[in-house]
């Protein structure tokens, strides 16, 4: 299982759909380097097979280096999630002292006057800037996307993106109207049919792309039109996907740990208040172990009583209970 630890709420920007409604002003205490420690000595008792540091902007965080100090003891696979917008050379060499494998840079779009609207004046050039750096110092990078009605036309856009600047991994995720998203949905929604046309888009590029281009896409509903493609082309599904995990995460492939060690089953769902555990209280094998909500979602996913999808899919349940209030409703943006 992956660990997704937002470690701050605190950031430099203010995009319009960030389900964390990061602040720019902290108003919470942080958790001292003795709490990190403990949540780490707690987190390893599952033995991630991967951590992400996300947040906010977690490159800001006052201790970042102890957190990288210990999860870097726990994984091999440590990545950052960052806007970019504040990495130097120095900060750079800096993290280069810790195992960090490598970063996740959001872009919204290639066209700069378009990410600059979403993600703030001026954040295109730090990106582009921040990436030839950490290229240097030999980061793996992945380009990180929230589809959004500003960007869904410029899919094949990432794509030469990505080839001009030498990167070879992207993630599609599907916007959510969670935190700020949720207050500014009616911005960047857009509908079942569309959404379903834009998957299409990113299948077509897989193909396209597949010998220079990693692809994940972040939507449970992403697995329906693949395994489409792949009946209809004669191909087993697995050869087109880009990781083991597939469909919705949540408390099967991964978790999420909040600032002050709060856990849910996806990241997402912290924002909505969905705990089930605390893990500065408790290791986080009893908390998955003991949790009624992970055997629940993990029964679901076996396709007991629903959707013959679930399997495969599973709905965003974070995208659901944001807008029912009923994790196991059915996902707003399906079409099946
Ligand atoms: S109901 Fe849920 S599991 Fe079934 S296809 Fe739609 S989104 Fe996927
Ligand atoms: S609940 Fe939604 S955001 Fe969370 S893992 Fe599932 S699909 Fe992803």
């Amino acid at each position: 299982m992956t660990i997704s630890w937002i470690i701050d709420h605190f950031c430099n920007l203010r995009c319009g759909h960030c389900y964390v409604d990061s602040v720019t002003k902290q108003t919470t205490n942080r958790i001292s380097d003795n709490e990190i420690r403990q949540i780490c000595k707690n987190i390893s008792t599952i033995s991630p097979e991967g951590i992400i540091i996300s947040g906010g902007e977690p490159l800001l965080h006052p201790n970042l280096f102890s957190y990288l100090r210990e999860t870097g003891r726990i994984t091999e696979k440590l990545w950052i999630c960052s806007n970019a917008t504040v990495i130097t050379r120095e900060l750079i060499r800096r993290i280069k002292d810790f195992a960090v494998a490598g970063f996740s840079i959001s872009l919204e779009s290639p066209k700069d006057f378009i990410n600059d609207q979403i993600r703030g004046q001026g954040s295109t050039r730090k990106i582009i800037t921040a990436i030839s750096l950490l290229r240097e110092s030999g980061f793996d990078l992945i380009i990180d996307v929230t589809l959004m009605k500003d960007n869904i036309d410029h899919i094949e856009l990432f794509f030469d993106f990505l080839t001009k600047y030498g990167i070879e991994k992207i993630t599609f995720t599907r916007f959510r109207p969670i935190g700020r998203g949720a207050r500014n949905k009616m911005k960047f929604s857009y509908n079942q049919s569309r959404h379903k046309e834009v998957l299409e888009k990113i299948v077509d590029c897989v193909i396209r792309y597949r010998d220079k281009v990693k692809v994940s896409v972040h939507d449970p509903l992403y697995e329906i039109v693949l395994s489409d493609y792949c009946s209809k082309n004669g191909l087993e599904i697995s050869s087109l996907r880009s990781s083991q995990s597939y469909g919705c995460k949540a408390g099967t492939f991964w978790v999420g740990i909040g600032p002050n060690g709060d856990v849910s089953p996806c990241p997402l769902l912290l924002n909505l208040g969905v705990v089930i555990g605390n893990v500065l209280q408790q290791g986080l094998k009893e908390i998955i172990d003991n949790s009624k909500m992970i055997k629940k979602i993990q029964r679901r996913r076996s396709g007991i009583n629903g959707c013959k999808n679930l399997g495969l899919c599973g709905c965003c349940l974070a995208h659901t209970y944001s807008c029912t209030q009923n994790l196991f409703a059915k996902d707003p943006m399906c079409w099946v």
